[in-house]
């Protein structure tokens, strides 16, 4: 934690040269503008209005871009690390020398040898059915240095969060933390006892402003204890100048789906939302396996513990992303350049005609996660989880085996692969933590302690 606040300031300031146009703060006398999310104390967070992540991606891409030593190299999918098993002689250290990667053009597998690999992926929240995450998030690179030998931690600590629109048609758009931050009310929706009313003063003094986990786990058992859909999330209150000034990405949004948030409510659902566990690393980015470093929501970089604060991953992303760079570069000289490299197996040339079986077991990890590993665990809900992983594993590999590797079949395996971690640490946990809560051990011990799997 200390780490990545000491080097927060010059992170940030490295984005804003970058060009990302961060909302200015000097009518408060501050540089830039600070807003406040779900369980901060402080107003303390650099933005561009409402839709930051939008912002910082188009400047690192541009940049990128105009960057004459990157390279940038679209549809591919990275099936698995180059470790020194694939070297032309096998040399035991666990090196890593780069990635295999489906060319989904050309329809071949490339070997990308490098003296150093940093895995930036990010996280595993496809492995649930609802869930705010982009269609990539099937946890590819915690899977991939789990295989390799890095140890993964915490992976039971699955963040969902409070608030994604409910609409039948669009399942993944994200009302931010901010809203509440800036005065939204969660009330029970008309209809039902208590309907048009607040309720989370019931389960938090903090009200809205409790931590996301305490809001998720509120909503939930405000929808199951009385059969709903959602719940509503209601920022109508206030000035509509002050609405679409501070949140004009989700005004336009929602009134081109038919809500107008100056004059009525939000219907919202909580979703997985963000994976605090992964790959373990140093403070200079570095994996258990000589030559890999990772950064960003693929780690585990002690950062987050058992609950993330809202907004602080887009941070961890830099400060890590920078460190692993700065490493590599003083190390250059002493990283050994890579042995000759086998290339990919190629023999296994049937296409499979059988791709409705990847489609329906993507959805059914993906509905039996949501069911059984979610916001509320028990032990016996979890074992239902870890035996029906078992029995899709044994398919599942007999497939990859047998097929020529497409897109869906390598993040149907990770899918899996991460899905498993998941409720092994589930189970390993014999307490209620951070975003960790199981009927079976609703106390938190007195020691925070990580759950650390080792290959
Ligand atoms: C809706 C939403 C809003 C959020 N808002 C905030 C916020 O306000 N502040 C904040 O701090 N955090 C926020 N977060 C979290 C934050 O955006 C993520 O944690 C962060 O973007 C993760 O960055 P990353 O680079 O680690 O991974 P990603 O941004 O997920 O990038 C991973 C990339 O790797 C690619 N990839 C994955 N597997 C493979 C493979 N096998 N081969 C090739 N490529 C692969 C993916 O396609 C993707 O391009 C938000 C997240 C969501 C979903």
């Amino acid at each position: 934690m200390e780490f990545v606040v000491s080097e927060a300031p010059a992170a940030i300031e490295r984005l804003a040269v970058l060009g990302v146009p961060f909302n200015d703060g000097e009518e408060f006398g501050e540089r830039w503008h600070l807003t406040r999310e779900g369980g901060h104390s402080h107003r303390r967070i650099v933005h561009v209005d409402d839709a930051t992540g939008a912002a910082v991606q188009a400047a690192l891409i541009k940049a990128a871009h105009d960057n004459p030593n990157i390279t940038l190299l679209e549809d591919f999918v990275a099936i698995d690390l180059i470790t020194s098993r694939h070297g032309e002689r096998y040399s035991g250290d666990g090196h890593v020398w780069g990635v295999y990667a489906l060319n989904r053009k050309a329809g071949r597998v490339d070997a990308f040898v490098a003296r150093a690999t940093i895995l930036a992926t990010g996280g595993a929240g496809r492995t649930y059915l609802f869930s705010t995450a982009p269609r990539g998030a099937t946890g590819d690179g915690i899977a991939m240095a789990w295989r390799a030998g890095c140890r993964v931690s915490n992976m039971e600590m699955m963040q969902f969060h409070p608030t994604c629109l409910y609409n039948l048609e669009v399942k993944n758009f994200l009302i931010t933390e901010a809203m509440r931050g800036e005065g939204g009310k969660l009330k029970l929706p008309p209809g039902v006892p208590g309907g048009g009313k607040r309720f989370m003063d019931r389960f938090d003094k903090r009200g809205e402003l409790a931590p996301r986990d305490i809001v998720a786990r509120a909503i939930d058992h405000e929808i199951k204890r009385l059969g709903l859909d959602y719940v509503h999330l209601d920022i109508s209150h206030k000035p509509p100048e002050f609405i679409k000034e501070h949140f004009p990405t989700i005004y336009a949004r929602l009134l081109d789906l038919g809500i107008d948030i100056t004059r009525e409510p939000i219907p919202v659902v909580p979703a997985q939302h963000y994976t605090c566990g992964g790959v373990v690393i140093d403070l200079n980015g570095r994996t258990d396996l000589p030559g890999l470093y990772a950064a960003g929501e693929v780690t585990e970089s002690g950062l987050h513990g058992a609950n993330r604060l809202a907004s602080n991953s887009l941070l961890e992303c830099f400060v890590f992303g920078e460190a692993a760079a700065n490493h590599i570069r003083s190390h250059w000289d002493t990283l050994p350049p890579p042995p000759p490299i086998r290339p990919w197996d190629e023999s296994r040339v049937t296409d499979s005609d059988e791709e409705v079986i990847v489609t329906h077991n993507w959805k059914e990890i993906r509905r039996f996660m949501w069911d059984y590993v979610g916001i509320v665990r028990t032990t016996k809900r979890l074992e239902r989880a870890q035996h029906r992983a078992d029995l899709l594993a044994q398919e599942v590999d007999e497939y990859y085996g047998n097929f020529r590797v497409t897109a869906d079949l390598i993040e149907l395996r990770n899918l899996l692969e991460v899905a498993r971690l998941i409720i092994r640490s589930a189970l390993k946990r014999k307490e209620s933590r951070g975003l960790h809560y199981t009927r079976d051990y609703p106390e938190t011990m007195p020691q925070a302690v990580d759950t650390v799997l080792v290959p």
